[in-house]
């Protein structure tokens, strides 16, 4: 492929390698993250995506951060916001979990609510007619989020588009013994090969902020069967599609919340689960299986970045919505991948350092 901007010397440099730790002394993986870049831009230069692959390819090849007494903090860097960049992703998923980590702390305070978690799904569908099922769901869920039990029950809602795609040539044992009564109605054995090989799986999940009389007031109580007959109405499908709904366990074992309150200390439990679905709903190991370029994987990227280029994964609905807005978070998918937090923010005047990618070494060296 083309240029590499770094290729100077490494006498400029001071031959130090990178260390960019949080202040928890958890090191960032930016080695990690570039390398996985550089490998999906070489799958976009050979599925002949070659302006993205440039783009990505140069994704923040220089880094310059400021140095505080406690850690680095990035100041200055370029970002290619190729939707399945490695980089980027890592960034849009910093800043979506930051995000609402301040929504839901904000609605935790005002009021007392419970969060759910719902995973929307259709059957499987081929490279063709992924875009247009991608478009069809989002607007089903536009209906759905219309329906007059959603708007009686839903406060709020935060949305994730992710699709996955079926790599098992075979049905594995793992599979077989998630849902044996599933693979019997099919014919199916351990071993059969699996009809869904290479089919992609789009679906939602969906994270609702629903009033604490959700679970006691039967007009408010959302079932699963009915959470499917909604969506299969929304969706105007012909046949029932998998959707699982469940309330957000909150994460035990949180050593600094031994001292609050219990209603307290559950709000925070809650908040940790809640954080668990704040990704950016692009994995890195979905769209690459391992670390070769391979036929099957530039096959993915191709259909995934038709599908997904210029579509907006996730979304906040009402009360998230508002408190989105009101906090004036920004835009984690398309915006500044730079400070995605307020801590981001530094004075002037202090000192920086420069790293920039060495495609030689592999890593980031200091300058
Ligand atoms: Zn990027």
């Amino acid at each position: 492929m083309h240029c590499n901007h770094s290729t100077q010397t490494l006498n400029e440099s001071t031959g130090e390698i990178l260390v960019d730790q949080t202040q928890s002394g958890k090191e960032r993986d930016w080695k990690g993250k570039k390398e996985r870049s550089q490998l999906t831009a070489e799958h976009f230069d050979l599925a002949g995506l070659t302006s993205k692959a440039e783009r990505m390819n140069e994704c923040a090849d220089t880094l310059v951060f400021k140095k505080t007494p406690e850690a680095l903090k990035l100041y200055q860097s370029w970002f290619c916001k190729v939707r399945l960049c490695p980089m980027c992703n890592w960034r849009r998923s910093l800043k979506i979990a930051y995000h609402n980590k301040k929504i839901v702390e904000t609605v935790n305070e005002r009021q007392k609510v419970r969060w759910l978690f719902l995973t929307l799904t259709v059957k499987n569908t081929d490279s063709e007619s992924l875009s247009e099922t991608i478009s069809d769901m989002f607007k089903g869920f536009n209906r759905l989020s219309k329906y007059k039990a959603f708007k009686t029950s839903i406060k709020g809602f935060f949305r994730a588009l992710e699709v996955t795609r079926d790599r098992d040539e075979y049905i594995t044992k793992k599979r077989y013994d998630n849902n044996p009564a599933y693979y019997k109605r099919k014919g199916l054995e351990i071993g059969s090969e699996n009809p869904n090989y290479g089919t992609y799986h789009p679906h939602f999940h969906v994270l609702l902020c629903v009033p604490t009389s959700y679970f006691k007031k039967k007009n408010y109580y959302i079932t699963q069967d009915e959470w499917t007959t909604l969506w299969k109405r929304a969706m105007k499908l012909d046949y029932s599609p998998v959707v699982n709904v469940k309330k957000v366990k909150p994460k035990e074992n949180l050593e600094d919340v031994k001292t609050y309150e219990d209603d307290f200390k559950r709000a925070i439990k809650e908040q940790n689960a809640v954080l668990e679905v704040s990704k950016y709903p692009v994995k890195d190991t979905d769209v690459i299986k391992g670390s070769e370029v391979t036929d099957e994987n530039i096959e993915t990227v191709k259909a995934l970045d038709a599908a997904l280029s210029y579509k907006r994964l996730i979304g906040y609905g009402g009360l998230l919505k508002e408190i989105h807005k009101e906090l004036n978070l920004g835009d984690a998918e398309d915006g500044d991948l730079i400070n995605i937090s307020e801590e981001d923010e530094v004075a002037n005047g202090v000192f920086e350092v420069v790293a920039k990618w060495h495609p030689g070494m592999k890593n980031y060296v200091v300058y």
